[in-house]
């Protein structure tokens, strides 16, 4: 390989496109990471020379993304509602669809209000931190599973300056017992235990308890619609991200506990991604 940021930049590209789907954009994103140049400085730097100790980097990188690891554990980084969120092994990468859960979780949430907000199954933090960033008086609590994953989720909190949001460890609901809100919002893990889409890109390095609830990927979200009522004060609203097929399933959960009361959200590709229940 030469040496200099342009060269480097086609080369990583060319490289890549045996076995990424987007190899231009990840060689941008390893050598801005490694150079710590924007976007533009790319273009504006491409005669410059990396130093050997960058070269070698990128080689490594190049070498772990071509076996299939996802850019974002590479890099340690990734944007979501505009916060740059750290992101290791232990957590889901925050993809750019759940931001349809944070914006209609705002929809909800008036500028001024000091409400109580739940997060559930929270992973790298960015829903709760997001929610938490745009409405500074509310409170936000977030829970997961894993406590390394509320390692990192702590950590987001702290590098960004949050500070309305408190991390518990425990399944769901159960560090909260008590308590009362009025938003619950969760991503749980909705995929089907054999579904193929696990043995493609990103999710392969994903944990796995992220991503897969049972046989028909609905057990987390049962759960999370069995307690809710407990947990939400009247006038209450749960919101709850799903896969586009199971849209049905979600409403029929929120039937049985006797919640009528329920929109659905589809995102930018038209697809049913978002349910929320309102509890009069
Ligand atoms: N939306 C993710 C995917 O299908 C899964 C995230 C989740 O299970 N909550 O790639």
């Amino acid at each position: 390989m030469t040496s200099t940021v342009g060269s480097l930049l086609n080369e990583a590209t060319a490289l890549l496109g045996h076995t990424s789907p987007t190899p231009r954009l990840d060689a941008e994103v390893l050598l801005r990471h490694i150079t710590g140049f924007t976007r533009a400085q790319l273009i504006t730097h491409a005669a410059d020379a990396l130093t050997s100790e960058q070269q070698s980097q990128l080689q490594k990188l190049l070498t772990r993304r071509a076996q299939g690891e996802p850019v974002a554990y590479l890099t340690g980084t990734r944007e979501f509602w505009s916060l740059e969120l750290h992101v290791t092994p232990d957590v889901l990468i925050p993809r750019p669809d759940t931001e349809l859960l944070v914006e209609q979780a705002l929809k909800l949430i008036p500028r001024e209000a000091h409400w109580q907000i739940a997060d559930l199954g929270t992973g790298s933090g960015a829903v709760a931190l997001a929610i938490a960033f745009e409405r500074p008086d509310c409170r936000v609590v977030a829970t997961d599973l894993s406590t390394a994953a509320l390692v990192v989720a702590r950590r987001n909190a702290h590098r960004l300056g949050i500070a309305n949001v408190a991390f518990y460890q425990g399944e769901w609901f159960v560090p909260l017992t008590g308590l009362k809100f009025e938003v619950i919002v969760s991503n749980p893990p909705y995929i089907a235990t054999d579904d193929l889409h696990l043995q493609q890109g990103d999710l392969r390095f994903e944990p796995r308890t992220a991503l897969v609830a049972g046989p028909e990927g609905l057990d987390a979200l049962q759960c999370i619609t069995r307690e809710a009522p407990t947990h939400l004060r009247t006038g209450g609203h749960l919101l709850l991200e799903h896969g586009a097929g199971q849209a049905e399933a979600v409403a029929g959960l929120l039937a049985t506990q006797g919640c009528t009361n329920i929109v659905l959200c589809r995102d930018l590709a038209d697809l049913p991604r978002v349910t929320v229940a309102h509890y009069g």
